[in-house]
């Protein structure tokens, strides 16, 4: 039997048992899925993984030698340790098993094996505890398939689990390949020659089962090569849609509601946002839809620009929707937009203005007649600016004249989503698409990610902004400036300022209380928003008015929250905000002066960059303290030194970049595409991209329905079908 549909399922090919074992560690459960699941890298038979290169916390699959195996009894409790120390013919690591007296009889001195687990260090001593492992066969009566599937010169090492090694992957793989027949070749020969890319099938051989070194290179030319192509080919088909889709001009010049807005602005708009407003406008003016994407850097000034890019569609006719990642950013938005609007947002009301449009806000957590009634206002197109969260793409919401869509913040939004609500412009035209991104994106990636978006970028901030001053706080060495820190914090509030204190995790879920393991050093739950409230409110800023606000808490409670620490006026103000990061992304209270992060070391870069643009937004400058206890010198400390040095969003974004792995890159800029991407490199690889960039072009300009590639076609559906199941499984 050779096997040559893919998509058929592991159970069919594998066995039951295999397939049960595979779907629960890794999630896959068809044949194509378990092989796009590439080795990580290959151990060459004979070498051993050098062991000098490692890392505490690291996870890794080594390959390696049994040294000895001793057993003793442990010290505080009733139960025995084996500990197995195995070599690379230099250095040592041990392998420490609680309770497993009987593991003794498995490790044979002398017995090759992968040894896999997470490194730690206890008495100066390498370990892994509890390690998964697998000998390599040794022995003549070894099971002949299992001596069968190691016999090339190179082992594949995959991403495994603790339940399911890498050898065991090797072996369900090694029976699919052994099956396998030629496979349908999604790029097409003509490319592929242009290219010098072996076929699909070989690659797949090649990359799971290389005899040697050129095998894994050719292997992985190709399949890097065709994420890089199906992406390509996905956005060129998008684009040419777009191109043909119609969509209402609305005018360019400024209408009376534009007028009066920019008379009513309390400042002058930057060189910069006007530039952007221009390119934006020329773009409404056009009879096909705008897809554009605005980048600049936090505090740079997006909002203002977007509500001019709204009431300017307003004021031919049509509405603007204002979508928000989080129920707080909407929240917010409604809040500063109406207050930027003043008396034009109560237009079409008694006692409005008369040139004016009324501003609605929708989110999950409406009410049930208050939604009815903006709803109404929606459908009836008397709400001109409609700001919502994800609550905006359901069913129920109906627009009069959608023209334009504003998109805050989108990595926390899919291509999906915004063709969701696209959809809902009125008689087959498509809204002007209009994305904001505070998070500076590398061109490659841009091309990429946003390959369908064309790029405007905000340059400089607005004058006047006193900027943000950061300091690491070394909690450990230094105790005396963490009391400092506190009381500053007073000084502040005693001046009328505000202070944000941001936590890792809410608290109270159990998630971080890992079994403690005995001799197992114990690690220290990061901190969290519950414990920090009582902490400091019976400590360091015992008398101050300390509020909390977090994901867990019902939507008018964080509302309320927002609202005591934003309104300098309101009746129980909270001086002191303990958040999560929540606060991340867009929210604005330009009183506050201070933030403090708690156990800073366990954000990245670009987070850290976000989270502190809250503040120093006013006139008032801001001074952002990052606790740590990452010792000086250690790749957390000196991610924390690098935020500390400088405010340049875009060379921060570039150093996390270079620090981060490729998935979290695309996850957090876009949801759907982590999956398509395993070899891709989208910072580095710019050569494959830009090839495979121009390959998809030319393809789908001679053949836009790909009626001649069916097996390209295929493709693509099974990748835009990853990306809408992730959708669904996020909304
Ligand atoms: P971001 O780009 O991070 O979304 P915002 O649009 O929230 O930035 O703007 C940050 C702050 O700067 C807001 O309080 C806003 O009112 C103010 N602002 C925007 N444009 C200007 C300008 N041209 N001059 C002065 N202040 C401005
Ligand atoms: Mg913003």
């Amino acid at each position: 039997m050779t096997l040559d549909d893919t998509s058929a399922r592991l159970s069919q090919v594998i066995g039951g048992k295999s397939a049960q074992a595979i779907e629960k560690a890794l999630g896959l459960t068809s044949v194509g899925e378990l092989l796009r699941h590439y080795p990580r890298r290959y151990a060459a038979r004979g070498e051993l993984t050098d062991m000098r290169t490692l890392v505490d916390g690291e996870a890794v699959t080594l390959l390696a030698e049994v040294v000895s195996v001793t057993s003793r009894p442990m010290q505080q409790r009733r139960g025995t340790i084996v500990e197995v120390v195995v070599s690379d013919g230099t250095e040592r690591i041990s392998l420490t098993f609680f309770n497993q007296r009987w593991r003794e009889g498995t490790f044979r001195t002398g017995r090759r094996g992968l040894f896999a687990g997470v490194v730690s260090t206890y008495r100066g001593r390498r370990q892994l505890t509890h390690p998964s492992f697998d000998f390599l066969p040794d022995d003549v009566d070894e099971d002949p398939e299992r001596v069968a599937s190691f016999a090339g010169a190179f082992i594949p090492i995959y991403p495994a689990t603790s339940a399911l090694s890498s050898m065991q992957i090797a072996r369900a793989v090694g029976v699919i390949l052994d099956t396998l027949g030629p496979l349908p070749d999604p790029i097409p020969e003509a490319v592929r020659s242009e290219h010098g890319l072996i076929g699909l099938t070989q690659a797949l051989q090649g990359i799971h089962r290389p005899a040697d070194q050129p095998d894994i290179d050719h292997a992985r030319a190709r399949l890097r090569f065709e994420e890089a192509f199906l992406l390509q080919t996905v956005l060129a088909q998008r684009r040419a849609e777009l191109a043909h889709l119609p969509a209402r001009a609305r005018v360019e010049q400024a209408g009376p509601l534009l007028r009066e807005f920019d008379a009513r602005l309390p400042f002058a708009l930057t060189a910069g946002q006007r530039e952007v407003g221009d390119e934006i406008a020329a773009d409404l003016a056009g009879d096909h839809p705008m897809h554009r994407l605005l980048q600049g850097d936090v505090g740079s000034g997006k909002t203002v620009v977007a509500v001019r890019a709204m009431l300017s569609v307003v004021d031919s006719g049509g509405q603007a929707a204002l979508l928000a990642p989080t129920e707080v950013l909407a929240q917010q938005h409604h809040r500063s937009i109406t207050a930027l609007l003043g008396p034009m947002a109560e237009g079409g009301m008694l006692g409005g203005h008369d040139r004016g449009t009324q501003v609605a806000l929708v989110t999950g957590s409406t009410k049930a007649a208050q939604r009815r009634r903006d709803l109404l206002r929606v459908v009836s197109g008397d709400a001109g600016i409609v700001i919502g969260t994800h609550a905006l793409l359901t069913d129920t919401v109906t627009f009069n004249d959608l023209g334009l869509v504003v998109v805050d913040e989108q990595h926390r939004f899919g291509v999906e989503q915004r063709a969701a609500l696209a959809s809902k412009a009125a008689d087959g035209t498509r809204p002007h698409v209009l994305v904001m991104t505070a998070t500076p994106i590398p061109r490659t990636v841009a091309m990429t990610v946003f390959g369908d978006l064309e790029v405007s970028t905000l340059a400089g901030l607005p004058a006047g902004r006193a900027g943000v001053e950061t300091h690491v706080v070394p909690v450990a060495e230094r105790p005396a400036h963490v009391a400092r820190a506190w009381e500053r914090v007073r000084e502040e509030v005693s001046a009328g300022h505000r202070v944000f204190i941001v936590c890792p995790r809410i608290g109270d879920d159990g998630v971080e209380d890992a079994p403690l393991v005995e001799d197992e050093p114990e690690r220290r739950a990061a901190a969290a928003v519950l414990d920090t409230v009582e902490q400091l409110g019976a400590g360091p800023l015992q008398g101050l008015r300390i509020g909390m606000l977090h994901g867990r808490m019902p939507a008018d409670a964080k509302d309320a929250s927002m609202s005591a620490f934003a309104d300098p006026a309101a009746e129980a103000p909270i001086e002191v905000l303990v958040a999560t990061t929540v606060v991340e992304v867009g929210v604005d209270v330009p009183s506050a002066t201070v933030m403090v992060v708690l156990d800073a070391d366990r954000f990245g870069i670009s987070q850290l960059h976000q989270l502190r643009g809250r503040v120093g937004r006013g006139s008032l400058p801001g001074l952002c303290l990052l606790f740590t206890e990452a010792l000086p010198g250690s790749p957390a400390r000196e991610r924390l030194d690098a935020v500390a040095s400088t405010t340049d969003g875009f060379a921060l974004a570039q150093l996390d970049l270079l620090q981060r792995r490729e998935g979290d890159v695309l996850g957090a800029s876009q949801s759907g595409r982590r999956s398509s991407l395993r070899l891709l490199q989208v910072v580095t690889d710019i050569e494959v991209i830009e090839q495979a960039r121009a390959a998809a072009i030319a393809v789908v300009d001679a053949d836009p329905a790909l009626d001649d590639h069916p097996a390209l076609r295929a493709a693509l559906l099974e990748l835009v079908a990853e990306d809408q199941a992730e959708f669904l499984e996020k909304a």
